[in-house]
């Protein structure tokens, strides 16, 4: 089959069998996807490559050009794509305009940079190499395999999407099984504006995001848990197609002595159940300087009992997209009550059949469960600290290290610099993100590589290096006609140039 034909529901083969796309808020089937076999993913990246020579092969003008234009067609259908988002997630409308509003700005980001950030330009070529003009730019790889989470499912995956094409890749991408409409109508878009599939869409479930790591990718940008990142990544060692994984977190927000009260109460709300928790940087644990403690718990509590899930109008959170999250975040829940903490909104009993109640736990042990494991719901830690070296500590403190924020007046920079996340946000939550020009990722269990921002452009390129003879070298250095006379001349150019270093005294 065709990449095109890979991006319709309608255009599936007979022979392809077929997954249904629910809407977790009442089970409603949304729409029917086929399961795209390991042949027909071949045949899409096959495909892809020969997009790739088409795409690569055009200036930088005439991609940012074609990219403009798909990012006004989305922009004007802003809307349909909100409501797609939200049937199949069911997160708020507002929540979806929101998340699509922000991978607009990143394409035009994106679109707008690649020149800047990857064209070819002069390097100093050093003393030694005095007679080379040196030079690098960074060249597209080739197709770009793309596997998406269900959570933020425009947001995330053109993270990679908007930066591989702007490099000049052609992408072939695998939404989840949670949120496969929501790829093909961006793969569908896309073919509408530029006319080519250079970005397709294959469906289906795990095995289909199998095959895509051994189609032929030239480099596999993984964005989902880590285990199932760990699993992408033994995949992609047999052909040695690099990747970037995007995992999971478990972020925490500080708030020091001398903070807003009220703002961090409500970033570390908002960053806790916004999207019904459901968000890799989301906020998980609060860690509360001794002085404030007792205010800022009063302010969460007042502000969290005012926000629900119950998909009546209104309503803040929507439901848990995945129905098995719904035991993990009940065990967490349990975790921490069984060995003494205390649930002050919410509880065990918040948990529901497809909505969690916003749920906040103190006195919970640092080695628990929902202090140490990525939760993925409604629901928040707080612990008291006696100072933000304690803080820093504690959030320092898992194999995670995705996002993190502060909240402090006088020392937001230097603690955010001893924190070992990808990205700090201080005095407001998850606000790098938003920031085009900002790289977003992880270290540790959260992964590794760049999307967005000149890192995220270069992640999906290879830097070319040439060294261009401009004149004759003083010394034939690289060649058989080199004498001992030469190697003296040499000896004594090193001395000039590094030679001054002063004998460090033993200790
Ligand atoms: P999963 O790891 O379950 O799935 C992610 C993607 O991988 C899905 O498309 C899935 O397909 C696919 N997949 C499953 N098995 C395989 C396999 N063996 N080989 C290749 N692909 C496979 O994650 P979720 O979708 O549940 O997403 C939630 C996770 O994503 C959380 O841990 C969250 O923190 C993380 N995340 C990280 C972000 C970041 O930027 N760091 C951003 C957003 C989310 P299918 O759905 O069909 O099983």
């Amino acid at each position: 089959m065709t990449t095109q034909e890979s991006s319709t529901v309608e255009d599936r083969p007979a022979t392809a069998t077929t997954f249904e796309s629910l809407n977790p808020a009442n089970g409603d089937v949304v729409d029917v996807h086929p399961v795209h076999t390991a042949e027909e993913v071949e045949a899409a990246v096959a495909r892809a490559h020969e997009e790739a020579a088409w795409w690569s092969a055009l200036s930088y003008d005439q991609r940012h050009e074609l990219l403009t234009a798909w990012k006004g067609v989305m922009t004007r259908r802003l809307a349909q794509l909100a409501e797609v988002m939200h049937q199949e997630t069911g997160k708020p409308h507002g929540d979806a305009m929101l998340e699509a509003a922000l991978a607009i700005d990143h394409l035009s980001w994106a679109g707008g940079h690649a020149e800047k950030v990857l064209k070819r330009r002069k390097v100093p070529s050093g003393l030694l190499m005095a007679n080379q003009a040196a030079s690098v730019e960074y060249r597209p790889l080739g197709v770009v395999g793309v596997i998406g989470p269900w959570n933020y499912p425009v947001f995330t995956p053109m993270g990679s999407i908007a930066y591989a094409l702007a490099a000049g890749n052609a992408v072939v991408f695998k939404p989840s099984e949670y949120t496969p409409g929501v790829g093909v109508w961006l793969a569908r878009t896309f073919l509408e504006t530029v006319g080519r599939p250079v970005f397709s869409v294959v469906t289906g479930l795990g095995e289909t995001g199998a095959a895509l790591c051994r189609a032929g990718v030239d480099k596999l940008a993984f964005t989902g848990s880590t285990e199932t990142g760990k699993r992408v990544m033994a995949a992609c060692a047999e052909t040695l197609t690099p990747v970037v994984i995007e995992a999971g977190g478990k972020d925490a927000l500080i708030v020091d002595s001398d903070a807003d009260i009220d703002a961090a109460a409500d970033a570390a709300l908002w960053g806790a159940c916004g999207n019904a928790g459901q968000t890799c940087t989301g906020v998980e644990r609060v860690y509360v300087h001794e002085r404030v403690y007792d205010e800022f718990l009063a302010s969460l509590t007042t502000k969290a009992r005012g926000i629900r899930a119950d998909g009546m109008a209104g309503a803040q959170l929507g439901p848990i997209t995945m129905p098995k999250q719904l035991d993990v975040i009940r065990s967490h829940i349990a975790d921490a009550l069984d060995r003494g903490g205390r649930a002050i909104v919410g509880g065990l009993e918040s948990v529901g059949d497809r909505y969690v109640q916003p749920t906040i736990l103190v006195d919970v042990p640092e080695d628990s469960l929902a202090v140490q494991e990525e939760t993925f719901g409604p629901t928040m830690t707080v612990a008291k600290v006696r100072d933000m070296d304690e803080a820093i500590t504690l959030t320092n403190g898992t194999r995670y290290g995705l996002g993190s924020t502060v909240f402090s007046k006088a020392r937001g920079m230097e603690i955010a610099e001893r924190i070992r996340s990808g990205m700090t946000a201080i005095n407001g939550v998850i606000t790098f993100a938003g920031v085009p020009a900002l790289p977003f990722g992880g270290v540790g269990d959260s992964g590794f590589g760049r999307i967005h921002g000149p890192d995220g452009l270069r992640e999906f390129t290879y830097p070319k290096a040439i060294a261009r003879q401009r004149f004759k070298p003083l010394m034939p250095l690289t060649s058989f006609r080199r004498t001992e006379k030469h190697e003296q001349q040499l000896a004594s150019m090193m001395t000039m140039l590094h030679g001054r270093g002063t004998t460090i005294p033993k200790p």
